[in-house]
């Protein structure tokens, strides 16, 4: 039996997002059926239901910060049974042959299905994200959440979590790391919290000088306002690791000098090429790279949520009613969330 569905589909780039009704597939014996409580709202749900990055396959059910219940498995589903909190992030598919799949790098796979506006690979139907009441999951792309976290706050930690974890991990921070975080957003105040429980020396860029003291109260241990020369220039040299989460272009050449020799700049942001060009100089004078990284594979997801659920770390979050979502859009343009967006599913009626 097809699983009826009902959420919020964006229908084209210029369109307010509206009530949508849409098939889930018939679960697979490898299958878990999710009901969704809360679902976070990433700043590429919006970059996706407007189009922003080309290739967005209309309708598109946004949503990848994924926390709900399981209702049923599939016969050969043995990691879960009726009642589980499990999570859902970006990725819900890979090919499982290729090197990044073979080293655990789902995300790295050039097949990966995308949770929202991708196909799955075996019966070719688009896949909707969590915007929804329900989702049906392959039971290997499926995160058990950790016991005693707040649903609700744990749920942007499926993406937002675990684009920081990922080059938090990949590049070393830890004790004694001179870290820095550029942008205080939904990504932006994940790299504070988890780069303060890492052990690291955790600074803040930022465009908002209304954002400091939050910031410290995240986590960070200084903050420097990226417009300020004076701050910029007494930070030259400073870092090993600085992640730039900044949605649009801007210019990364005024935070290459604030690197540390053979420190690395981390996009994980903006999408598409650099305006002004990347000054070569400083990078080779100082052996600094500027690097990339998406999200994060799911053993390290599981990692993350473990960690999290060890170190009592979840979002700060601002709930909302699925019907609220246009609103919430125009303001997370303005940066004026306090720092993520949540989706109460209930508010779908059941
Ligand atoms: P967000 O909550 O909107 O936060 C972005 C922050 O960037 C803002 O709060 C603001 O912080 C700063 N900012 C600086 N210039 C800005 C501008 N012109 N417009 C808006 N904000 C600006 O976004 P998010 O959900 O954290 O996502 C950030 C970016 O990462 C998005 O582009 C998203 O698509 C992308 N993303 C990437 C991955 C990945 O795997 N690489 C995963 C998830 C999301 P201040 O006020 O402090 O300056
Ligand atoms: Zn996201």
């Amino acid at each position: 039996m097809t699983q009826t569905s009902r959420g919020f589909a964006a229908h084209s780039p210029t369109e307010a997002l509206v009530p949508f009704g849409f098939e889930r597939r018939d679960p697979r014996p490898d299958d878990v059926v999710i009901e969704i409580l809360y679902c976070g709202v990433c700043h590429s749900d919006l970059h996706t239901a407007r189009n922003d990055w080309g290739g967005t396959v209309y309708p598109v059910v946004p949503g990848h910060e994924i926390v709900g219940r399981v209702v049923s498995v599939g016969a050969e589903a043995k990691r879960f049974k009726a009642g589980d909190q499990v999570g859902v992030g970006c990725l819900v598919d890979s090919c499982k042959q290729c090197a990044s799949c073979k080293h655990g790098h789902e995300n790295y796979c050039p097949k990966m299905v995308g949770t929202y506006s991708g196909k799955d690979l075996r019966d070719g139907l688009p896949t909707y994200g969590g915007y929804s009441d329900r989702i049906v999951v392959t039971e290997s792309f499926v995160l058990k959440m950790p016991d005693g976290l707040d649903l609700k706050g744990a749920a942007p930690l499926l993406c937002a979590g675990i684009t920081m974890w990922s080059p938090l991990m990949h590049w070393k921070v830890g004790p004694g790391t001179n870290l820095a975080i550029t942008g205080l957003g939904g990504l932006g105040h994940m790299g504070l919290k988890l780069g303060k429980a890492l052990g690291a020396n955790v600074t803040l860029f930022t465009r908002s000088p209304g954002k400091e003291d939050d910031a410290r109260r995240l986590g960070a241990d200084r903050v420097v306002l990226s417009s300020d020369a004076g701050q910029m220039k007494a930070v030259r040299g400073a870092f090993d690791v600085i992640i730039d989460t900044v949605p649009y272009v801007h210019d990364i050449n005024v935070y290459v000098p604030t690197l540390a020799t053979s420190g690395t700049l981390v996009l994980v942001g903006y999408l598409g090429p650099l305006e002004p060009a990347l000054n070569s100089v400083p990078l080779i004078l100082g052996r600094k790279a500027v690097a990339g990284s998406v999200i994060g594979g799911i053993a390290e997801t599981q990692e993350m949520l473990d960690f999290c659920g060890k170190h009592r770390i979840t979002s700060d979050i601002e709930m909302i009613a699925m019907n609220e979502i246009n609103g919430a859009y125009e303001r997370m343009l303005k940066s004026d969330v306090k720092y993520r967006f949540v989706i109460d599913l209930a508010s779908l009626g059941r």
